[in-house]
């Protein structure tokens, strides 16, 4: 069944100016790009986003990071996509993620791990409508 999912080239990809090669490894895994933003997160947006976080530890220290620069939001579709996606960046530590993973390719350390993707259709569902209005998708044109 066809899903979306929602990645976001986080702040250190961006500061690493690899945001070419990350969108041309998720175009080569065979994702149909729906919408693409280049945009700060407020303070505000950071702690929406990640709310189901907030009673964590390093809650602060993410929100912090997720706004420390720019990030580059974009809505996927695909079969399996939520699946396929996890799989082509890795699990979130990228010390322990597979080799080849886009995690472990540019992930620095936990925290700093170099690109979101949603966790199940659902959440893919409701992350794309966090960042992009109907009409910001090419999905219906
Ligand atoms: P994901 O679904 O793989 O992104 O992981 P989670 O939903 O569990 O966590 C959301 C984000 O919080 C991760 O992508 C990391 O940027 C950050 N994060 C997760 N676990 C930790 C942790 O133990 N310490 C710190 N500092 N950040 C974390």
């Amino acid at each position: 069944m066809k899903q979306r999912t929602l990645a976001i080239i986080k702040p250190d990809s961006v500061e690493k100016q690899v945001i070419g090669d990350i969108i041309q490894r998720i175009q080569n895994a065979g994702f149909k790009i729906l919408g693409m933003k280049y945009t700060r997160l407020t303070e505000a947006q950071a702690k929406a986003f990640y709310e189901v976080h907030k009673d964590k530890p390093f809650f602060e220290s993410l929100v912090k990071y997720m706004t420390s620069g720019p990030v580059v939001p974009i809505a996927l579709e695909k079969e399996n996509a939520i699946e396929d996606f996890r799989k082509l960046i890795g699990i979130t530590d990228p010390a322990k993620a597979e080799e080849g993973t886009i995690r472990k390719l540019y992930g620095t350390n936990i925290e700093r791990n170099a690109i979101h993707g949603s966790d199940s259709p659902e959440n893919g569902e409701r992350e794309v409508a966090f960042f992009f209005a109907l009409s910001e998708l090419v999905w219906n044109r």
